[in-house]
């Protein structure tokens, strides 16, 4: 039988781990720096050291490495045995230095820079985040002690997603400080950010897979007919899991509470072969290590079990692709959160002046938010061809919204909506009757309000949700810092209080919107509001670079100019080499799959034709099937042709950012032109000979 409480964390030098194993002054010395900040000392630093190897010899590892987050979007680790230098006896020792743990120094040269460098050395550091347990992985490498680290230039410059994300959260922290201050509270002396990122993914076996140049290259199908059925009965979503899928789920929660990870909820999502994992949130950097833990995780168990995880945002065309909603809170060290109504929120000032400065902080920065959210896969589901649109707008269920248009207009005198949870009666006498929640759900949304959180549903399933927590703290802290800098001069503090929220609830009221977020009518109501619509990742860019981003992150210390200089830089060149390598691939298939397929195809059709015409029998399918097929492999022909001069010339331009437009103007639609005929041709052509796995056999043949 297993215990979830015996391995849940096993993995992990966790807080109760150090506690058995650090002697008790060392223990307290630790406990401080993690939970308010600040330095260990050197020898502190030794005895951790010592203490972290010893217990992960003991679960069986062999090396330890600094566990970052470059700019690549994934992690990145260097092993290192804890081998010390053999003795005259030729003997060793297993060792790990305070300095070793706090520090290393990989070279950073050949990870992204955006230019960074250029400025400084190709020195980076891996410095070790205290805030994040390390925890042992096992591979088949070994098993390998992972030390959470930032990951910095030689001159402190953020070269990862981490730094920024730690910066953004002392920064949201000690502005909510000053919030909660005015409202009398002494004791906090911290807020922090929660996270609980929900992850999806689709599953497909691994020999179809490996048929696949597309998705082994790119982690999604560049072709692909649809299959006769998709999505429309709507009976794959918390449909009933699959034997092979569930053995996967199974050993995934294994693994992942061995990590800490609390994987609680597991369903069938709405695309065929599509799911869903949700942990238990926690504070905002944990919560982004154990996401890109369990992405990494997610691969791991599929391939145990035949299976390949796919967290490209949108590994097949026609069905519904992958997010990551990003369920965020702030929350005082004395349990209170910040963004919980109570039951009576129009007498809960306090509330009303969070919800008001998250308000305004997203109507502020809703160009930076959909910046946060932009990667090359995510292209295909903001904006593009599948909802929610790329406008950021707040969902904040009738009764809350009701409350806000109350303020605006000034409404003191008739009685306020309630908020106490009412009763659902279903009408069935045997079913309890029971409390509903107070807001309904609008799925719609790209930020909405689910009771006690937002949730930020924009963020594509493959990514780091690094970078949208950096944004909505950052946005988070300014406005608190607005809001505070007011109201702590105020001799009246509630009149004060209350026509700040009027006056800032009216100012940016167009940012709330709780209807039909994927409607074309929202997209003109949202133009006429003013509101942004960045249709892709290379428009969205820029934003890093505009004035108010600067001002915000360098007035809070968390990126300076020349980072975010950087950051839209890799941006640029990374939109560049990943669709340029779709392109590659998609010239690679349709020059020696697809065409050469259509061609042996209408080999055999003229060939059938004759033979039957000849014995004087009507051949007219076989001449019509092979007219249909001749021109539809001269157009995948000629659209081939078109797609290599389309790279070939966005190529030749120097410009970083005018190269991502050529790709994006250029070379995304020529990639289109060439699945057009392609799809058609799989529809005609005999399937014994068609080259790849089809969308059926990937979907729905797991
Ligand atoms: P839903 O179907 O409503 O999206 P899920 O259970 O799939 O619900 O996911 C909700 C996520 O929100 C979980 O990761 C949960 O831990 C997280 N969550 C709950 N409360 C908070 C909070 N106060 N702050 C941040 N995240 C939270
Ligand atoms: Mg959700």
């Amino acid at each position: 039988m297993m215990s979830i409480p015996e391995i849940f964390g096993s993995n992990v030098f966790s807080p109760a781990v150090m506690k058995e194993r650090l002697p008790k002054q060392v223990y307290a010395e630790v406990i401080n720096a993690m939970v308010n900040g600040g330095q260990i000392s050197m020898a502190t630093a030794d005895v951790v050291a010592d203490a972290m190897k010893n217990w992960a010899v003991e679960k069986g590892a062999t090396h330890y490495c600094h566990w970052f987050q470059p700019l690549t979007g994934s992690t990145a680790e260097k092993h290192d045995s804890f081998l010390t230098l053999p003795d005259d006896e030729g003997r060793t020792l297993l060792h790990l230095s305070g300095k070793k743990l706090i520090m290393g120094e990989p070279d950073a040269s050949s990870f992204p820079s955006g230019g960074l460098r250029a400025t400084s050395y190709a020195r980076g550091y891996t410095a070790w985040d205290m805030t994040s347990p390390a925890f042992v992985k096992e591979e088949t490498a070994g098993t390998i002690l992972c030390i959470p680290t930032v990951f910095v230039s030689y001159t402190g410059e953020a070269l990862d997603a981490k730094t920024p994300l730690l910066r953004s959260m002392e920064a949201v922290s000690k502005q909510a400080i000053r919030m909660v201050r005015l409202f009398g509270n002494t004791e906090a002396k911290k807020v922090t950010a929660f996270v609980g990122s929900e992850q999806e993914y689709f599953l497909v076996d691994r020999k179809k897979y490996l048929k696949r140049r597309d998705l082994i290259y790119t982690g999604r199908t560049l072709f692909g007919a649809p299959a006769p059925k998709g999505q429309e009965l709507d009976d794959h979503y918390f449909g009933q899991i699959r034997e092979r899928v569930g053995a996967f789920m199974k050993d995934l929660n294994i693994e992942l509470w061995k990590f800490g990870i609390s994987a609680t909820t597991q369903h069938n999502e709405v695309a065929p072969a599509q799911h869903e994992m949700a942990p238990i949130f926690s504070t905002a950097n944990v919560a982004v290590d154990q996401n890109q833990l369990t992405m990494e995780t997610m691969k791991n168990i599929a391939y145990r079990h035949g299976l390949v995880c796919l967290l490209h945002e949108k590994p097949y065309a026609g069905v519904n692709g992958s997010g990551k909603h990003n369920n965020w809170s702030v929350g005082t060290d004395l349990g209170e959160n910040l963004f919980d109504p109570g039951d009576h929120p129009e007498d809960n000032l306090q509330f009303m002046l969070v919800l008001t400065c998250v308000i305004s902080a997203i109507d502020n920065h809703a160009d930076l938010l959909r910046q946060s959210a932009s990667d090359v896969g995510n292209e295909h589901r903001l904006g593009a061809q599948e909802a929610p649109p790329a406008i950021i707008s707040i969902f904040l269920g009738s009764q809350l919204e009701e409350l806000v248009t109350r303020i605006i207009a000034g409404v003191d005198d008739t009685p306020a909506p309630t908020f106490k949870n009412v009763t659902l009666n279903t009408g069935v006498s045997t079913v309890p009757v029971f409390m509903k929640d107070a807001t309904d759900r609008n799925r719609t949304s790209p930020f909405a309000f689910t009771g006690n959180r937002f949730e930020f549903r924009m963020v594509g399933s493959s990514d780091s949700v690094a970078a949208p927590n950096t944004a909505l703290n950052a946005a988070l802290a300014e406005a608190f810092c607005d809001a505070a800098d007011m109201l702590e001069q105020a001799d009246d503090f509630v009149t004060a209080c209350k026509a700040y929220i009027k006056d800032s609830l009216t100012k940016h009221q167009r940012i709330i919107f709780n209807g039909d977020g994927y409607s074309d009518d929202w997209i003109k109501e949202a133009e006429r509001r003013g509101l942004p619509n960045i249709k892709s990742m290379v428009e969205a860019i820029p934003v890093l670079v505009q004035s108010d981003v600067i001002a915000l992150y360098e007035k809070f210390g968390i990126f300076t100019q020349a980072e975010l200089e950087s950051r839209a830089e890799i941006q640029y060149e990374n939109y560049v080499s990943k669709i340029g390598i779709e392109a590659k691939v998609a010239i690679h298939m349709a020059g020696k799959h697809y065409i050469p397929t259509g061609i042996k195809f209408s080999t055999t059709l003229a060939a059938s034709y004759a033979a039957v015409a000849a014995a004087g029998v009507d051949a007219t399918v076989q001449k019509n099937l092979l007219a249909k097929v001749s021109r539809l492999t001269k157009q995948a022909q000629d659209a081939l042709d078109e797609l290599i001069v389309a790279c070939n010339e966005s190529d030749l331009i120097t410009n970083v950012a005018e190269m991502a437009h050529a790709y994006l103007n250029r070379v995304v639609p020529a990639m289109q032109a060439l699945r057009t005929p392609v799809d058609e041709l799989e529809l005609i052509v005999d399937k014994s000979i068609w080259p790849v796995p089809t969308y059926g056999d990937l979907m729905f043949e797991v």
